[in-house]
């Protein structure tokens, strides 16, 4: 699918909950937190129909995300029924990795392709106090298992001021003990993730670059996603970096996200989009909904303004997006 900015749509991030066994704080609000009920969540043949039709026209690539998608039971039944659609070529997961290690053998089974874990410390109390109670001791198990079976994993840190910024250095250490890749990402200002101050690319590379040599590895916006990568004198392990704001990356956006309640959306700052769900608990053909998500991939808007708020500006918070 071409978006009329000329841009190939072809990935397409599925949150299946909004539920989370976590509170991050720059993700969910500290109080009055409201869950959708199960009748408004798409069902499992609701996802893979939309799946098909939008890898009929075009998606090759699907992310699981959440809320937490391991707390939903049925989740590596819709990657395994996504990962069977011919035209799809990869299959991911985003977790924050507490229940990742006892469905290992399942996701494996089900065709998984890679799996990001979103890791904001390697510190036990921090990471208590960032997710309002974690323990990480599971997610840096899990970690290892991925890591012992084989499977392709990524982790994620949102880089915040004065929560995480000293750990930078640690961070690329155990990205080199592991042999794997970390990113480094700029907090967005969307939902509870406005009252944080981040820090951006520029700066955490500048903080790096005075211990240590950053080589160029490989950047590749159009095939691989909005990182940038680098490696280590080391050699071992990958940095990416992720700039959504200081150096937007719309340019390049190949993505659309469908919320757990069916909502379609054309860019994560902006809340317009489609009602898919009601669409096709009104009787839509599969003929009309192909229809409705080309249009809506079609009429993206060009670029997000996270900078200038107004009335369009999507109001929900990133647990109920997928991130
Ligand atoms: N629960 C899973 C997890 O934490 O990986 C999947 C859903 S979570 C919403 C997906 C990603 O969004 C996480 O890596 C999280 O750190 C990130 N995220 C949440 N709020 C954010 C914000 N305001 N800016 C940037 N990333 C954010
Ligand atoms: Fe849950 Fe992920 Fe949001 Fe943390 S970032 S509260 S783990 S959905």
């Amino acid at each position: 699918m071409i978006d009329q900015w000329g841009r190939t749509i072809d990935y397409l991030r599925i949150s299946v909950t909004d539920r989370c066994n976590l509170r991050c704080k720059y993700c969910m609000p500290d109080k009055d937190i409201s869950f959708m009920q199960k009748k408004e969540l798409l069902t499992k043949d609701e996802i893979c129909r939309i799946a098909k039709l939008a890898s009929d026209i075009g998606i090759k690539k699907v992310r699981i995300t959440g809320g937490e998608p391991l707390i939903r039971k049925d989740t590596t039944d819709i990657i395994k029924d996504i990962k069977s659609l011919k035209n799809i070529k990869e299959v991911c997961l985003t977790t924050n990795g507490i229940f990742l290690n006892s469905y290992l053998d399942k996701l494996i089974d089900s065709g998984i392709d890679a799996i990001n874990v979103s890791l904001d410390t390697l510190k036990e109390d921090k990471y208590r106090d960032i997710t309002g109670g974690g323990d990480i001791m599971p997610v840096l198990n899990s970690i290892n298992k991925c890591i012992e079976k084989g499977i392709k994993v990524k982790l994620n840190a949102v880089i915040i001021k004065d929560f995480n910024d000293k750990e930078i250095l640690d961070f690329i250490k155990f990205a080199e003990e592991k042999n794997i890749e970390f990113r480094f990402i700029e907090m967005m200002p969307l939902g509870a993730g406005k009252k944080f101050e981040t820090i951006t690319v520029d700066e955490i590379k500048k903080l790096i670059e005075e211990n240590r040599k950053l080589i160029p590895y490989k950047s590749s916006p159009k095939n691989n996603g909005p990182a940038v990568y680098y490696k280590t004198e080391e050699g071992k392990g990958t940095i990416g970096f992720i700039s959504p704001i200081s150096h937007t990356f719309c340019g390049n956006c190949n993505r659309i996200r469908l919320t757990a309640d069916g909502f379609l959306k054309q860019c994560l700052h902006f809340k317009k989009g489609e009602d898919l769900k009601k669409l096709m608990r009104q009787g839509i053909t599969d003929e009309e909904l192909t229809n409705v998500i080309k249009e809506c991939c079609y009429s993206k808007p060009e670029q997000h303004a996270f900078q200038s708020e107004n009335q369009d500006s999507e109001k929900r918070f990133m647990y109920q997006i997928g991130g």
